[in-house]
This record gives structure tokens, C-alpha cells and sequence, in this order.
């Protein structure tokens, strides 16, 4: 029987769910339901090879593998279940020097994320995993603190914990339907009838998507089929050889009893071709595929030569969910309040779900995260994500990137063009590269004519003189320079010197309007809005903490309306803020018109030039100063233009109806032929904005960062009340001890991606956030935080000697504080 009411309900007794429910009640949460159709663990959780590695690429994910260890190394000490950790380590082995170079990284990260991790020799791996062929290996990582459980087991103690501490976990009951009233979940429907609820919790695996989809949710995910063998019996073979990883060779392997498990993460897989997923399918699989196996097969024999002879014991065929981009779904939903998700796991499931099910659970009771969780939520898609026919093409490319080499600007191969700007055919007839952000094709960067004269005369990336363009549309992948780094060049120099045309259509546009929209974004926006009709302000908005929600630009377009531009990544995200802080009886509408208008940046010193050309509007200074915005012909077009620039230059984004995108581009370039005007990318927005000190949100700000710390002071109106005001001010009092600092390494040849470990005076102090090759100011340039619990002090930086691990070498750094390039000077500064 299960109850009438309940504070929280778990839908999914999976590891997630079980998850969820120990936290919960870790927290103090008694009154939790935890529901299961079958029985605890029989969705994918039961046949799960059980690995549980602790390193991730960022901070929040690898804290939260680190804290699944740390739960399932106890739960036997704390439940009586035995859940099988064993901590046997793990071991990475590389076999080219590119693969090293990401060993290398992986490593140095790992020691700022305080796991344990070092570089090994060849001969070092195979003493560590002795049946391994290493004559081909050039070394391996070694992280000894990593384990592995008995997946089947996990859910069972954490439900077990759970129980003992108040929850409810009825199996055999199966959700039919999420209950809402005004955009709120209140409870569930069950074939064994209703149950009301404060929140909900979706934990469905693989279900989840077709449950949420019944109460308008959308959870793009699809299940993926996901292979491993176990062999018979080997001599030499035993329970506790460390987890393997050969990830050029994409596979998988550790001991399982006297046998061997091989498992694998081929480059391309296939989805599971259901109609619907059948409800009943608990503890099964599907039908080996030992045809798709031969590869991964033919690779083991190849790293473990004993696979050649021995039988197997059992094919695992199992379905798992996939997102589009490899991260799970985490968070409350935009679509309905006090309805949570934890789904959609990517094959880390048992390695995360430890941790994520703890945050989750401090995210219910405090109704925000307690971390940045952008990486994993829900809001980072929006509903052109959860088409069916793109997630089955998607998937099948997103199960392989778990081992492909994570290079720099990695694009997707597979379900593109959803989203294309009016002016993406035009851009692709001039060499266009085109990358993705939140579904929309956006221009990296333009391939040339092997014919175009060399633009990089006066570039101060002297040793790029000389070197050819690339000429075809595609990115060569490195961790050093990539082919496309002269066109880049030529294009960061054409907005410095000349003038360059931006598409950023993919920016998401917003309007808010209604009586109280003043009143609203007063309390939102950490700056003043209560500005003139047609300025435009630069804010950021702030959770409790005192972290960036957004940055966005917004612009006061009439008395009671604004139009409100910020990221291509952060639609859904942003406007779920904006919504969910409105008060009851406010009238303040706010309506996403992203599709409706595209956005040309004209960036550069002959923009003025240009633009006078072919409007009438006066552009002058005293005309048309800095942060104004009004609506201005553009030949025969009306846009409205907004002095405004993110790559330092004298500029105007034009904001042009969709469908006149088309004609006030051509316009523009009609006029500027001898203005040295010239398309130009996202690669050149990143680099320009780095040299001018510009963050960007995702990059140098998130919700765990705060202006204070990232030198966005100048953005706050502290005479006014605003959310986050109140910790600010607090840690104004207390002194920051984390500051953003910008870096241009000192020799001109290597390049920055974001991610590198930040060093000072020996000591690691953080890493950067995100990092270009910057052309003006002749080096890679880079901005990251650094660290000092004493205080992070301008002296704190100016003392210190900076250096950048680019692979295994450090290399020196110019640490800055104020941008290294002047516009208005047009030079390069020497230090901050
Ligand atoms: C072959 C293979 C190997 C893997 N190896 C590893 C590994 O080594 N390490 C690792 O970290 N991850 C691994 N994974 C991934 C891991 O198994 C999953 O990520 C994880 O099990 C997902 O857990 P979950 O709780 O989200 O989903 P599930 O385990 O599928 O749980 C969802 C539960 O919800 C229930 N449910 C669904 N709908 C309803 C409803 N309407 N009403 C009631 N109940 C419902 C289901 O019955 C199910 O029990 C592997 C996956 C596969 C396929």
C-alpha cells in the first residue's frame, strides 16, 4: 500500500533514486517515499561493470565522484549490506604523444582537485596490470584511490540506510503520471492510485524521458546500447587487478573474479530502436551483438594478449541512458516547480550517482544548488533538444566521447544544423567553419582563398608570419596550435585595425515588459536599470551567495519595457530565473524572441565608417555615446543599433528583424569593400574579449562566482537592494580570497585552451577558465582564478612569479590585473 501524502516522492528505485532518498534523510528529511516498478536496482543499475573513478574534468563533477567513494567505502560499516568496494586503483595507458599530453593535464588537474594521480612509466603499468601488452605504450596514469562496487548492491544499501532513518522504498509500484496545478508538481499517479507531494523527484533512468514528456517535461535523453564481456577463467587474472582504461583503442577492463572483463566505448554505437521502452524490462538485456564487438574484441586480445585463447562467459548488452552533450540531467525542471530530476547518466551512473544524489538533495531543501551545477542541469536545453529523430542520431556519437581525445574545441559530428541563423548559408559559401552552442551553428571562424594576400603584417604574433591559412572549412584537432590559428589571426586583426562583421543570432534575446518590469529587474540586476529610454546596462544577476546567475546586457527600450540580451548557452537557464523570482501580483511579462531578430556585431575602428555609409542616423560621439541603443535605418533595412562592444573595439551590435538579416549584411558589405571589411568568428570574439579583460558567463563566471572575486565591482549599484546584495557585502567586509587574473604567456610559440593549472611561485594556486591566442598582444593569453586563504591581494598577484602547465612543462606567465591591451591607446601593456 502506498501512502496518501508524502513530503517528497522518488520516482525510480535505481542508484539515482536510492541516492536521492539516503541524502534526503541524511539531511533530515523523514518524510520521503521512494518508488520502484520492479525491484531496487533492476533498470540499469544491476548490470553496471561497477567502476567508480574519481577524477573528473571540473571541479563540482570530480567532487562529486569523490564523495560517491567516500559513501560506498561506508556503506557496509554503515548499513550491514555489503556493496563489494574494493579501492584497486585505476590505471590509463597512452599510446600516443597526444594521448600523453591529455595524461598530463588530466594529472595536474587532478592534483588541484585534490585526487591522487601521477604519470607512470610503460613498464609501470604493466606491474600494475601484468597481463597488459605495453611494448607500445608510451606511459599511463595511475590514480590509486579509485574502486569499484557491486552495482546490484548499491541501491540496496542506500535504500536500506534510507529506511532507517524514516524513508518509505515500496517496490512494484509503478508511476503512471507527474500531478501539477499551476506549474507545479504535487504528486504522483501510480497504478496503485495517488500520492500527493510537496516535491517530486524523477529518477527514472531511461523512463524518464517518455514520464516527463506525459507532464510537458523535457528530458532529452535516449538509451544507447553498451557492451562488455566477462571472460572464463585466466591464469593470472584476479578480482582486484586495477580498472583498466586503453581509451585509444576505446575499451575498458579490470579482474572479475578469476576472469577478465572487457568492456567498450566505441566511436560510434547504436540507440536502442524501441517505440517506447517496455515497462517490464527489469533485470534483462539485450541480444549480444558480438558482430558490433568484434572491434573492441580484436582491441583487448591486442592490450591483453590472454584474450586470445579463453572463452566468455557472458556478453552484457545493456541500454543506458545518453544526453546530447554526455552529462546528465540534474535539477529542478524549468517546465514545472518542485518537480527534481537526477537522470540520464551516460554510463557514470554508479561513479556519480553517490554524490550527485547529495547535492540534488541540498538543492531540494535549499531550493538552490550549493554548487556550480551548470554542466549537469536540466536548464542547458531547451525544447529543440528532446526531438527524437536528433537524440537517436546524437547518442550514437555522444557514449564514444568518454574516450575520444577530449581536444580543445571539440565539435559534435552528428545532429547538426538545428539551428541555423538566416545568414548561415551566406557564411558557409565564404569558408565558414561552423560550431555549436545550444544547438545553433555559429561561424568558429572563415577558411580563405589559398590566393588572399597575407594579412598578418602588423600582427603581433610574430611567428605566425609565414604560416598558410587553412582554406578548407575543418578543424585539424591539437592540444598546440590547430591549422585554423592564421585565419584567426586575420580576423582578430580585421576587428583591431579595420573592421569585422559578427553573426551572433545565436544570442538568446528576451523582452520583459509590463508595469512592474522596472521594479523586477531592479531587484534582480546587481546595476542599475532604472536608466533612460534606449540605454543599455551591463549586470550580472546573483543567486543568495552572491554568485553569477547570468551577465547579461539589458536595454530599456520604453518606459515599462526592456529587451534583455545574454548567452547562446543559457536561454532556458536564464529566463527560468528571471520568471521563477517574480513576485505574485507582479505584471511583468517576459517573452524569449531569440528566433525573431538576428544579432551582426560591426566591430573595429572603420565601424563608424561603415556604418555612416548606409544610415542616416548621426553616429558621432556626442550623438550616439557609449551604451546608447536606438532603432536607425540600415539602407533599407530598420535595426535597432547599440553602441556596445565585447572585443574592446569601436562598435555597434545591430539588432535586425530575422528577416532582414540577410539584407543589412549585404549592405554592410557592399559598403565596407574598402574598409578592409571581413567576416570574422566566435575564435576571434574569444580572443579579442581575452585581450580586453572581458569574462565571459560559463568560462570565468558561474554560480560559485562572485564579482567581487572575478573584478566586476563596477557593475554593482550598491546603493540599491538586489538578490545576492547581502552576501556580497559580506564578503566585501571579509576580503576575497580567490581573485580573476588574466594571463599572456611570455614565450609567443604555445597556446592556451582553459583548463591549465595555474602555478605561482611553485605552488599551484588554480587554473585557467578559459584561454585564446591573443594576436595583438603576441602570446597565448589566458584568464583563470587564483587562490590565497590569507587573501587574494593585487599585491598577492603583483609578488608573485606565474607560471602555466601546458602538458608536462611549465611555462612562464605576465600575470595581469588590468587588461594587457588599451584600445583607447591602442597598445599593449607591459603588466597589470
Ligand atoms: C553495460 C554497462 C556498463 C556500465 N558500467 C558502468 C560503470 O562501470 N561505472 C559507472 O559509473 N556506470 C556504469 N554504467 C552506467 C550505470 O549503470 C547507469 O548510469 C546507472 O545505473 C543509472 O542509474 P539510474 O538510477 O539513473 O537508472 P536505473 O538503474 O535504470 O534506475 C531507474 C529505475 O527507475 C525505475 N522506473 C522507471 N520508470 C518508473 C516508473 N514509471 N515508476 C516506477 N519506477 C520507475 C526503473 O524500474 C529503474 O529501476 C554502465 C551501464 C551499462 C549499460
Amino acid at each position: 500500500m502506498i501512502p496518501k501524502e508524502t513530503k517528497v516522492v522518488i520516482v525510480g528505485g535505481g542508484i539515482a533514486g536510492a541516492s536521492v532518498a539516503y541524502h534526503l534523510t541524511r539531511l533530515g528529511w523523514k518524510d520521503v517515499v521512494l518508488l520502484e516498478q520492479n525491484k531496487l536496482g533492476g533498470g540499469t543499475t544491476w548490470h553496471a561493470a561497477g567502476m567508480v573513478g574519481r577524477l573528473r574534468t571540473t571541479n563540482s563533477m570530480t567532487k562529486i565522484n569523490q564523495a560517491s567513494a567516500e559513501i560506498y567505502a561506508g556503506l557496509e560499516k554503515e548499513t550491514g549490506h555489503s556493496v563489494g568496494w574494493k579501492q584497486v586503483g585505476s590505471v590509463i595507458v597512452g599510446k600516443s604523444s597526444e594521448r600523453m599530453v591529455q595524461l598530463h593535464r588530466t594529472c595536474a588537474m587532478a592534483e588541484l582537485m585534490g585526487v591522487e594521480a601521477g604519470i607512470i612509466s610503460a613498464e609501470e603499468a604493466r606491474h600494475r596490470w601484468p597481463l597488459i601488452r605495453a611494448d607500445d605504450l608510451l606511459g599511463a596514469a595511475w590514480l590509486p584511490h579509485d574502486g569499484k562496487v557491486i552495482p546490484r548492491e548499491v541501491p540496496i544499501a542506500l535504500a536500506k540506510a534510507a529506511r532507517q532513518r524514516g524513508a518509505q522504498v515500496i517496490e512494484g509500484v509503478r508511476v503512471l503520471g507527474i500531478e501539477h496545478t499551476n506549474g507545479r508538481a504535487t504528486g504522483v499517479l501510480t497504478d496503485q492510485g495517488a500520492l500527493e507531494a510537496e516535491f517530486v523527484v524523477l529518477t527514472g533512468g531511461m523512463w524518464s524521458r517518455e514520464l516527463a514528456l506525459r507532464c510537458g517535461v523535457n528530458l532529452p535523453l535516449y538509451p544507447v546500447e553498451h557492451h562488455y564481456v566477462v571472460t572464463d577463467p585466466i591464469p593470472g587474472a584476479f578480482d582486484e587487478l586495477p580498472l583498466g582504461r586503453d581509451p585509444d583503442l576505446c575499451i575498458y577492463f579490470r579482474g572479475e573474479g578469476q576472469g577478465i572483463m572487457l568492456g567498450a566505448f566505441q566511436k560510434f554505437t547504436k540507440p536502442w530502436l524501441v517505440e517506447k521502452i517496455p515497462d517490464d524490462f527489469s533485470f534483462k538485456l539485450l541480444e549480444p551483438d558480438w558482430e558490433k564487438y568484434q572491434e573492441p574484441l580484436a582491441a583487448g586480445r591486442w592490450r591483453i594478449p590472454a584474450l586470445e585463447k579463453c572463452g566468455f562467459e557472458k556478453f552484457v548488452n545493456g541500454p543506458e541512458s545518453f544526453t546530447a552533450d554526455n552529462n546528465w540531467l540534474m535539477g529542478e525542471t524549468p517546465e514545472l516547480g518542485n518537480l527534481f530530476v537526477l537522470t540520464g547518466f551516460n554510463s557514470i551512473g554508479i561513479a556519480s550517482s553517490g554524490g550527485a544524489g547529495k547535492y540534488l538533495a541540498e538543492w531540494i531543501i535549499e531550493g538552490q544548488p550549493t554548487m556550480d551545477l551548470w554542466s549537469v542541469d536540466v536548464r542547458r536545453f531547451g525544447p529543440w533538444a528532446n526531438n527524437r529523430a536528433f537524440l537517436r542520431e546524437r547518442v550514437t556519437e555522444t557514449l564514444g566521447l568518454h574516450y575520444q581525445m577530449a581536444w580543445p574545441n571539440r565539435e559534435f559530428e552528428t545532429g547538426r544544423g538545428l539551428r541555423k541563423s538566416p545568414l548561415h548559408d551566406r557564411l558557409a559559401a565564404q569558408g565558414a567553419c561552423f560550431g555549436v552552442k545550444n544547438g545553433w551553428e555559429r561561424p568558429n571562424w572563415f577558411a580563405r582563398a589559398a590566393s588572399s594576400s597575407s594579412p598578418l603584417n602588423g600582427v603581433r604574433g610574430g611567428s605566425l608570419q609565414g604560416q598558410p591559412f587553412a582554406t578548407k572549412p575543418a578543424a585539424e584537432y591539437s592540444f598546440s596550435r590547430q591549422n585554423w590559428l592564421p585565419n584567426h589571426a586575420a580576423e582578430h586583426q580585421a576587428a583591431r585595425e579595420q573592421v569585422a562583421v559578427f553573426d551572433q543570432t545565436g544570442f538568446s534575446k528576451f523582452i520583459l515588459k509590463g508595469r512592474d518590469a522596472v521594479t523586477v529587474l531592479q531587484r534582480l540586476c546587481g546595476n542599475n536599470v532604472e536608466v533612460p529610454i534606449g540605454r543599455a546596462v551591463y549586470t550580472g544577476l546573483f543567486n543568495h551567495r552572491g554568485g553569477f546567475e547570468s551577465d547579461l546586457t539589458v536595454i530599456r527600450t520604453a518606459t515599462a519595457e526592456f529587451s534583455i540580451i545574454t548567452g547562446s548557452a543559457q536561454s532556458v537557464r536564464d529566463f527560468n530565473w528571471i520568471t521563477r523570482n517574480l513576485r505574485p501580483g507582479e505584471q511583468a511579462a517576459l517573452v524569449d524572441v531569440t528566433s525573431a531578430f538576428s544579432i551582426l556585431g560591426v566591430m573595429g575602428p572603420n565601424s563608424r565608417t561603415l556604418l555612416r555609409r548606409v544610415t542616416e542616423a548621426d553616429l558621432s560621439n556626442p550623438a550616439f555615446p557609449f551604451l546608447d541603443s536606438r532603432l536607425i535605418t540600415l539602407g533599407q533595412a530598420m535595426v535597432r543599433a547599440v553602441r556596445i562592444t565585447y572585443v574592446g573595439e569601436l562598435g555597434w551590435e545591430l539588432h535586425v528583424p530575422a528577416e532582414q538579416a540577410v539584407l543589412v549584411y549585404d549592405t554592410l558589405m557592399a559598403a565596407g569593400s574598402d574598409l578592409g571589411i571581413a567576416n570574422a568568428g566566435h575564435y576571434a570574439i574569444n580572443s579579442l574579449r581575452l585581450e580586453k579583460g572581458f569574462r565571459a558567463w560559463g568560462a570565468e563566471l558561474s554560480s560559485d562566482d562572485t564579482p567581487l572575486e572575478a573584478g566586476l565591482e563596477f557593475a554593482i549599484d550598491w546603493k540599491k537592494e538586489f538578490l545576492g546584495r547581502e552576501a556580497l557585502l559580506k564578503q566585501k567586509q571579509a576580503g576575497i580570497q580567490r581573485r580573476l587574473v588574466l594571463f599572456v604567456l611570455e614565450d609567443p610559440e604555445p597556446v592556451l585552451w582553459g583548463g591549465e593549472p595555474i602555478y605561482r611561485d611553485g605552488v599551484p594556486v588554480g587554473c585557467t577558465a578559459s584561454g585564446s591566442y591573443g594576436h595583438t598582444v603576441g602570446g597565448a593569453i589566458a584568464m583563470g582564478y587564483v587562490n590565497c586563504a590569507a587573501g587574494a591581494t593585487p599585491e598577492f598577484v603583483r609578488s608573485g612569479r606565474f607560471e602555466i602547465v601546458i602538458g608536462d612543462r611549465r611555462w612562464p606567465a605576465r600575470a595581469h590585473l588590468r587588461p594587457p591591451y588599451d584600445p583607447e591607446r591602442k597598445r599593449v601593456l607591459a603588466d597589470g
